[in-house]
């Protein structure tokens, strides 16, 4: 009998932690599984906005696919995904067409600008490791070009980051370890640049814990940066960025850099499938199957799964792609050995929100953490994540040891 063909999409948490459950458990002959993701590394999406802010190097944010992966249980290819047939049962890619019988989509997340004039063309996205090393560059350039310029503009020192939920905290608080060095660096006086975080909602990480928001907004504002809360902004242009700050009251910023990070959705792709979605990400099955799709599986940001005793969804998270990485794998094989799936019952441990790699506040086993503390147990989460991909040798090769 023809081995069935399992084709994995996207090597981020969800696609990578399937394959490499799968090749953990799989034999040879069992199956053909085919990775296809359009860089031949997988990059840290919960370490980019250190990489964005230059707190570090863009290759430390990354490993080679080819470390994890078992060659002989695996076939890797590096290819862009342009299409997906659903009906067909094949997948168009720059690198040629892929047939399956078994496919599981995990090509993650995209910036949500909800339709803000300007954002998509004038603001930046902490996307993925590349758009960070463009960051990093481009707040580097402004630096650099205000230090030449004869009549200073310093707007170019005034960096905008909308958004003040984890993915703009945590880049603020990277932030405010970055611009003191930068300003050595580019001599720059450190009087002259502004940092301003701009959040729609009444709070600073809405629904999280209030005396740890306290916290880290406190820190925050002791290394300079500013905060703009309950304001939404409206709309971005080459100068800056529009700021609602009451009924008819507007305010413009102008900024040198605007970085836009204000939530997520899922890869648009799957807004192409016509299998029903809500921004690009698929209400899955109990199974992390598709509905009304038995060959179908979504990991990761692209899948939406509802936290039933709330009745909203979970917050697209590593941590949950991860664990579904291992349900889907084990679910492929039941269904290729003709067994009943399981359902998926996220694990859930806690979250951490770095305030830069000295400082963090956290709830882990519904205990709350503040300090280095809080900043030792984000680097061991960081480390966990490399053990689950590529085992102890991995966290040797890129683990954060650098214990303050
Ligand atoms: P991703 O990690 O986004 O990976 C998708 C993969 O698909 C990538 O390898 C990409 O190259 C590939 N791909 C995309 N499009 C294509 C295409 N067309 N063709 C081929 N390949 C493609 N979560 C936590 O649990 N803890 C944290 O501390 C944390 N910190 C975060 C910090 C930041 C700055 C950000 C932005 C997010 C953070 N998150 C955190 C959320 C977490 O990163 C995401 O939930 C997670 O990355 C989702 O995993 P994923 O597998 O769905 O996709
Ligand atoms: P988010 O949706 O959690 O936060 C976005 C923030 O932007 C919200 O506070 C929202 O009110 C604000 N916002 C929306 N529109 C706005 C506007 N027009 N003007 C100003 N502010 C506006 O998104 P995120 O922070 O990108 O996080 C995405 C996902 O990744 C979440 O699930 C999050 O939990 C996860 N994440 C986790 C960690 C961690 O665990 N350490 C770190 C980063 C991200």
């Amino acid at each position: 009998m023809k081995r069935p063909t399992i084709l994995v999409l996207g090597a981020g948490y969800g696609g990578l932690s399937t394959v490499v459950n799968l090749q953990k458990s799989v034999g040879v002959d069992v199956a053909d599984i085919t990775l296809i993701n359009q860089n031949d590394y997988h990059y840290e999406s919960t370490w980019l906005h250190e990489a964005s802010a230059g707190t570090l190097r863009p290759d430390q944010v990354r490993y080679d696919i080819a470390d994890v992966i078992k060659a002989d249980k695996v076939k890797f290819v590096k290819a862009s995904v342009e299409g997906i047939d659903i009906a067909g049962k094949q997948v168009t890619t720059n690198n040629g067409v892929f047939s399956y019988d078994y496919l599981v989509i995990g090509l993650g997340y995209e910036g949500e600008t909800f339709g803000i004039p300007g954002l998509d063309k004038y603001a930046l996205s902490i996307a993925n490791v590349k758009a960070a090393r463009h960051i990093r560059e481009h707040i580097e350039y402004q630096f650099a070009t205000w230090s030449m310029d004869e009549v200073k503009d310093d707007s170019r020192l005034t960096i905008v980051v909308g958004g003040a939920g984890f993915t703009g905290i945590e880049f603020l608080g990277e932030l405010g370890n970055r611009v003191p060095e930068l300003c050595k660096e580019f001599d720059v006086p450190k009087e002259k640049v502004r940092v301003l975080c701009v959040e729609a909602a009444p709070m600073v990480l809405p629904g999280f814990d209030p005396e740890l928001v306290e916290y880290a907004v406190g820190h925050l504002q002791a290394k300079g940066i500013e905060f703009s809360i309950g304001t939404p902004v409206v709309e971005a242009t080459p100068e800056g960025v529009k700021i609602k700050k009451g009924e008819d009251e507007f305010e413009f910023v102008k900024a040198g850099t605007v970085v836009w990070a204000a939530g997520v959705r899922g890869n648009r792709l799957i807004e192409q499938t016509g299998i029903e979605n809500m921004r690009a990400r698929v209400k899955v099955e109990k199974d992390m199957r598709a509905p009304g799709h038995n060959d179908v599986f979504i990991v990761g940001d692209c899948a939406l799964l509802i936290n039933e005793e709330i009745n909203r969804p979970y917050p697209p998270t590593a941590q949950i792609a991860m664990q579904q990485g291992v349900t889907v794998a084990k679910n492929l094989l039941s269904l290729i050995n003709g067994e009943e799936t399981e359902t998926f019952v996220p694990d859930l441990k806690g979250s951490v929100c770095s305030l830069g790699e000295d400082d963090a506040i956290g709830v882990v086993f519904g205990k709350k953490v503040t300090g280095a503390k809080a900043a030792f147990m984000k680097k061991m989460v960081d480390n966990r994540a490399l053990y689950m991909m590529g085992g102890p040798s991995l966290v040797v090769k890129k683990g954060k040891f650098n214990v303050l």
